[in-house]
């Protein structure tokens, strides 16, 4: 078995690894954690950086998700304006 860097958290993996886009693009890949929790809440619409210091022990996985959440609710409220 080949073991691996991850680009996302440096830890060492064994196996295939994953595709870190849009975390991080490039030809390195991810651990499976990395993957479960950064890549994949990031590629449904979570912004990177909570995600980042969630995953250095900073934030709540959760609470990266609320921000998203929220994000999401001003967004949704807020009138288009076309042509600004
Ligand atoms: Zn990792």
């Amino acid at each position: 078995m080949t073991v691996h860097k991850c680009v996302i958290c440096g830890k060492p993996y064994i196996g295939y690894g994953n595709n870190p886009a849009p975390v991080y693009n490039g030809p390195e890949q991810c651990c499976d954690e990395c993957n479960a929790t950064i890549v994949i809440p990031a590629r449904m619409g979570a912004p990177i950086d909570p995600l980042l210091k969630a995953k250095a022990g900073l934030m709540e996985v959760k609470k990266a998700m609320e921000i998203n959440d929220t994000e999401g609710k001003t967004k949704l409220g807020k009138p288009t304006r076309l042509g600004e």
